[in-house]
């Protein structure tokens, strides 16, 4: 119903683009976990099944291997104890014991869904998902962040055919999670700002419809503030369409501009930088959240503060990126930089739509202590400490994550905007 919708919605859009899908369903409801069997044969899977979990999802969704097997599938099996971080290893892992099956159901969220994803790109199989928390807006993603050599990089994948994601098994999700799925949607807040300065500055893409999706897909996650970290089968429902209708328009713009800004790229410096020290990282919604805040306070100070009149070419200091990457990350950074994306832009352009920017900014993106206590009540960290990022290691994320992509952020034009920074203060300290 609710893709049919979408679809509907899309057709004909007067940004001149087809919004397309793979993805066939999207089934969220009750009683979900025991029409498994018969949902993948409605959508047409193949018997021979390689089903990738790890310990807590299948204690979650108890009984589906059976229920898979009493179902007519031949269940094969790939069980993780606890799968953090999507490594190119287990992309290879999903691989090898893929090579025997006809299919991939990934059950659990974030990166056991992300080497799926990018297996069943790879072996050009059907693929899945049953859902255990809503825990991030990836569902219906085609790209997988897949980490190599400590840096985490957006790779081709696989859309599901089709997500499965019974409401009692998400209600039943630890609170933690939840609140890290209302981190991911809040995010979206900056995105749909960073996406129209990119669109101002250098002419990139946009679509205002696909944005309005995303931003239906954010309110109706916004109005269940308060109970997202309640055991409500309801209320898990609705923050589980959101997030698999952000993740849709991902796809209907064939970039993740609908569902992230800056702020992912700040979680994605510092999970970068922990990795490269052998240092678990927290959940990706978790730190996401955090770093929406500490991007919001950048963004109104910039427009409350910036003046055109000073605005000139781009001043950054390469040497101190390059040291605040370190020796690991250099290669990768200097690929990402050359040539970097503010060649695209010119500080008159900048003079010229800053009102505009603002406006964005001003639209977009509620006052930061709106925002702080949003992600209070619903139970989500909204400092550096909590999760267990260092003042360091926080200050430099926020000041050298612009590096790490080819891509136009409004934190990526500071060094053209020539105004006062003040990253402490941003960062809440
Ligand atoms: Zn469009
Ligand atoms: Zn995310």
């Amino acid at each position: 119903m609710l893709l049919q919708n979408l679809l509907q919605k899309m057709q004909n859009c007067p940004c001149g683009r087809a919004h397309t899908v793979d993805l066939e369903g999207v089934e969220i409801g009750r009683g979900v976990l025991d029409a498994a069997a018969d949902l993948l044969h409605t959508y047409r899977f193949p018997d021979d099944l390689l089903v990738v979990a790890d310990r807590n999802t299948l204690l979650a969704t108890s009984g589906i291997l059976e229920h898979l097997e009493r179902g007519g599938f031949c269940v094969r099996t790939l069980i993780y104890d606890d799968l953090r971080t999507a490594h190119r290893r287990d992309v290879e892992r999903v691989l090898a014991k893929l090579g025997n099956a006809q299919a991939v159901l990934s059950v659990g969220t974030g990166s056991l869904n992300d080497i799926c994803r990018r297996a069943a790109f790879l072996a050009d199989k059907p693929f899945a998902i049953l859902a255990t928390a809503p825990s991030m807006d990836g569902f219906a993603s085609d790209t997988a962040p897949i980490t190599d050599n400590n840096f985490k990089k957006s790779m081709p994948a696989r859309q599901p055919r089709l997500i499965l994601a019974d409401t009692d098994v998400l209600a039943a999700s630890p609170a933690v999670l939840k609140s890290a799925g209302y981190g991911d949607m809040i995010a979206k807040y900056i995105a749909m700002a960073d996406w129209r300065v990119a669109a101002l500055t250098i002419g990139e893409y946009y679509c205002p419809q696909v944005a309005e999706l995303t931003r239906d897909a954010l309110q109706r996650v916004v109005a269940l503030t308060d109970k997202v970290t309640q055991s409500d089968p309801k209320t898990a429902e609705a923050i589980m369409e959101g997030l698999v209708m952000t993740g849709i328009a991902m796809k209907f713009c064939g970039s993740s501009r609908a569902a992230s800004g800056a702020e992912h790229i700040v979680s994605h410096f510092w999970e970068c930088r922990k990795l490269e020290q052998g240092l678990p990282s927290d959940f990706h919604g978790r730190k996401v959240g955090v770093a929406t805040l500490m991007i919001a306070r950048m963004y109104h100070d910039l427009c409350a503060h910036a003046d055109p009149e000073r605005f000139g070419a781009d001043s950054t200091d390469w040497n101190r990126v390059y040291a605040a990457y370190g020796p690991g990350f250099a290669d990768d950074v200097r690929r990402c930089n050359s040539p970097t994306v503010t060649d695209d832009t010119t500080p008159e352009i900048l003079r010229e739509n800053w009102d505009a920017i603002c406006a964005a900014v001003r639209e977009e993106i509620p006052a930061p202590d709106v925002l702080e206590d949003l992600l209070r009540r619903a139970g989500a960290p909204t400092t550096a400490q909590e999760i267990d990022v260092s003042p360091a290691l926080c200050l430099a994320g926020l000041e050298y994550h612009p590096y790490m992509r080819h891509r136009m952020l409004l934190s990526r034009l500071v060094p053209m905007l020539q105004c006062r920074t003040d990253y402490p203060k941003w960062a809440g300290m």
